[in-house]
């Protein structure tokens, strides 16, 4: 993909025009990329190529005959692939309707598409709507979307508000949402198996002191007693545990492991893991070492601005 951003006072061009003039001089200039398709960004135009341009000469190819679309042919549009993410998030926004209806993704994504503040930005994967605890309300929304290297659409974005379920929310900046890891070791998030304080591997099945290929046969539910009445079968061998899991991160009827945890969901949110584990008063998960995305970004971004090139 490349954008282009024509200067102020450049005129108006359609889309097609721009990809056709595009195309032309791709074609006069012998190369092999061409144009598939425009969409307005902001105040530029981004065009999706069939392959990367790979030389600055492309690029200036692109730059000069994007020009020739706009009324002023201007011969100085900055051409550029975007190599910036920004990472944007809505807080506190509304998670359900009256109606009970909840703001899923692809609603989310409705709204960007169809609010004069966010159309046309080109999002850099789906955007991530987090329930702020399981009978919440509210939620936070994070979407990452692409920009040019000086950040315009970011600039632009932040401050702005989106309409959510009928409430206007300040889109806001975020940092790289890294994914907070989870140990496989003991199936606790926020460090990873080298660091565990754990003194021998968990099962996520069942919290108990052993691997989980090993549950079938060290665990209570599976072992089998034959010395009670009536006895309790063992698990066969080829079957998995038939009985209930149970978190021993968030205290549901799921292994630690499972997506469908809300601490799957909060994957993204070290902030949310933190103080889950402090309500929770365990003290190896709040104290001692800040976590590898809280390091990874120091300095704070101070500006605020959400965006790392
Ligand atoms: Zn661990
Ligand atoms: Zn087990
Ligand atoms: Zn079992
Ligand atoms: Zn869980």
């Amino acid at each position: 993909m490349v954008i282009v951003f024509p200067k102020d006072g450049a005129g108006v061009a359609s889309l097609d025009s721009v990809v056709d003039y595009v195309n032309r001089g791709l074609v006069q200039e012998r190369s092999k990329l061409r144009v598939l398709s425009g969409a307005y960004n902001f105040k530029g135009i981004a065009l999706s190529m069939n392959q990367v341009p790979t030389t600055a000469g492309e690029l200036a190819i692109i730059s000069l005959w994007a020009g020739k679309a706009y009324p002023s042919k201007p011969t100085d549009l900055l051409a550029e692939i975007p190599k910036s993410q920004s990472y944007l998030k809505l807080s506190d926004a509304p998670f359900l309707e009256s109606d009970g209806t909840k703001l899923t993704v692809q609603r989310f994504q409705a709204i960007l598409s169809s609010s004069v503040a966010t159309q046309g930005i080109l999002l850099a994967g789906p955007p991530r709507v987090v329930r702020n605890s399981p009978t919440s309300d509210t939620c936070s929304v994070f979407f990452n979307i692409w920009d040019s290297q000086q950040g315009l659409t970011t600039a632009q974005l932040i401050g702005r508000s989106l309409m959510v379920l009928g409430r206007a929310i300040y889109i806001r900046g975020s940092t790289p949402q890294i994914g907070s890891p989870q140990c496989d070791r003991c199936w606790k998030w926020s460090h990873v198996s080298r660091r565990c304080p754990s003194k021998g591997s968990v099962c996520p099945r069942c919290a108990g002191p052993h691997r989980e290929e090993h549950h079938r046969v060290l665990a209570v539910c599976c072992k089998g007693n034959p010395k009670v009445n009536p006895p309790v079968q063992a698990t066969p061998v080829d079957a998995p545990c038939p009985h209930t899991a149970r978190c021993l991160n968030c205290g549901s009827s799921h292994p630690a492991n499972s997506r469908r945890c809300i601490f799957f969901n909060h994957r993204f949110d070290g902030d949310w893991i933190r103080g889950r584990y402090a309500a929770l008063q365990d003290p190896s998960q709040v104290s001692g070492r800040p976590s590898r995305r809280q390091r990874s970004n120091s300095p704070p971004q101070a500006s605020g601005s959400g965006r790392v090139a």
